[in-house]
């Protein structure tokens, strides 16, 4: 669906609500509380407690009233089920790949993919790899490379397209390692891990191109594919009067297959799954599908879930969805700049970054000021979020107990789909004016227990009172 033009400002939602859960609301004192007991750790926090959660923007949107029609046209047969019928005609016509492989989510897409595809020593280029691609890749014992362009790691650069691959570098790893070492090549649409950046087309038209000389296959990381289209019409030349369907299409044609979390574009709350024009690696695929996910025509999901996203794929594509997507990312960014907040710039699409290390200089990265500024914005507005720095990338030198900080101390905001109203955005950029301003007075965190590894799901802290 085109989006309509209008004269006015405001973006509206361009949905009403027909159905609501309540947020229990808490008062300061009580969040202190609750918080103290959680060890100050907000993952142990109740969803109950908290009132605006913008812990991740997975599987937490709100579904259409044509999704919950379709929940109820789940058909659950073991074998052949309608709702696969649509869910594989959705997904076909939408990305166009001769093989579509359901899984529960993005992650069992990506661990079969690299199954079959990957051998020890093996090297899989990506513009960043999401840490469960990572993670998968090096179970295999592959090398998982990020080639992203300079540009993306400058987190005041505003290049319309961060995410891109840098194809020199691609080059040289082609050259470096061998292209017989190299099953096959990713791209992560939209860079998440790299703050939600868009990829042009002609970055993957270029990178298409390097590959095809060699024969490796390109998959996609799809997980946002509708927002890195929308990117493409608004910003890169030749798009503006293609529809974001269009977009896709040709972004797909240069690819071998994908991977997709449809938690994230799929609009729904669980699910995934595995594409491949490739006969010989979709046989294997599903073989192994079977062993750990179920049978080619469910793989994990419910026949239901398949009929969620069949329709919620569909709805993605909708310009005036994805104007309304963006621009609400667009404008918490843009406040939070406003108020002085150093931001990753230019926003992303999922997601606000803020740089606590650059807004907090007085705590020490290893006293974690991201830590202590997603406590902060709990304690005062009850609004949930997760550090993206050294709690949770930090290393551990396991003999010396020595620690070494990450590169980054982020704080990201991430924004689920067709959940939160404006005032809702408004709220939160009301709360961080107000820690803005006491910025200078809030201190740093110390943890008192951790487990050997992800230990920002499960650490306890306990704030430095004195320096
Ligand atoms: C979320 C995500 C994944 C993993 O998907 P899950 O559904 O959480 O398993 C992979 N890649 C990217 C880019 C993601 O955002």
């Amino acid at each position: 669906m085109k989006q309509k033009e209008s004269i006015f400002r405001t973006v509206i939602e361009p949905f009403i609500i027909k159905s609501i859960e309540p947020i229990v609301m808490t008062t300061r004192a009580e969040r202190e509380e609750i918080i103290k007991k959680a060890h100050y750790n907000l993952f142990k926090v109740n969803a109950q407690d908290v009132l605006i959660d913008l812990l991740t923007d997975s599987g937490t949107g709100a579904m259409s009233s044509e999704q919950w029609a379709a929940i109820m046209r789940g058909d659950e047969s073991y074998a052949g089920s309608q709702s696969f019928q649509r869910f594989e005609t959705s997904v076909k016509d939408i990305f166009g790949f001769k093989h579509v492989i359901p899984t529960h989510q993005g992650r069992a897409a990506e661990r079969i993919l690299f199954s079959v595809m990957c051998k020890k020593g093996s090297i899989v280029p990506n513009n960043t790899h999401f840490d469960t691609t990572r993670a998968n890749v090096e179970y295999q014992g592959a090398q998982a490379l990020d080639l992203v362009i300079e540009e993306g790691k400058d987190p005041k650069n505003l290049h319309p397209f961060k995410g891109n691959m840098d194809v020199e570098k691609l080059k040289n790893t082609l050259s470096k390692f061998g292209s017989e070492n190299i099953p096959l090549c990713m791209i992560t649409i939209t860079n998440n891990s790299g703050g939600g950046q868009p990829v042009s087309m002609e970055n993957v038209k270029q990178v298409k191109a390097v590959l095809s000389n060699h024969n490796i296959p390109l998959y996609f990381d799809a997980a946002r594919f509708a927002e890195n289209a929308y990117f493409i019409k608004e910003r890169e030349a030749g798009y503006k009067n293609k529809t974001i369907k269009e977009i896709v299409h040709e972004m797909m044609s240069y690819g071998d297959g994908c991977t997709m979390s449809a938690k994230k574009d799929g609009m729904a709350n669980i699910g995934g799954f595995l594409c491949t024009n490739d006969d010989l690696a979709a046989q294997k695929q599903k073989d192994l599908l079977i062993l750990t996910e179920g049978f080619p025509t469910y793989g994990g999901l419910a026949g239901r879930d398949l009929d969620a996203l069949a329709v919620g794929l569909q709805e993605v594509l909708d310009e005036s969805y994805l104007h309304y997507r963006i621009s609400e990312t667009r404008y918490l960014g843009e406040h939070l700049t406003e108020i002085g907040y150093p931001i990753l710039q230019p926003p992303g699409g999922h997601a606000i970054y803020i740089d606590a290390k650059e807004l907090f200089p007085h705590i020490q990265p290893l006293q974690y000021p991201g830590q202590a500024l997603s406590v902060e914005m709990y304690i005062v507005g009850g609004i949930r979020t997760v550090e993206i720095g050294s709690v949770m990338f930090g290393r551990i030198d396991r003999k010396t107990g020595q620690e070494t900080p990450s590169e980054m101390e982020l704080v990201r905001l991430a924004l689920p789909r067709r959940t939160h109203t404006q005032s809702h955005i408004d709220y939160v950029i009301e709360v961080m004016r107000e820690i803005y301003d006491s910025r200078n007075e809030l201190n740093g965190y110390k943890i008192t227990k951790q487990p050997p590894f992800l230990r920002h799901f499960t650490a306890d802290f306990e704030p430095i009172s004195d320096y």
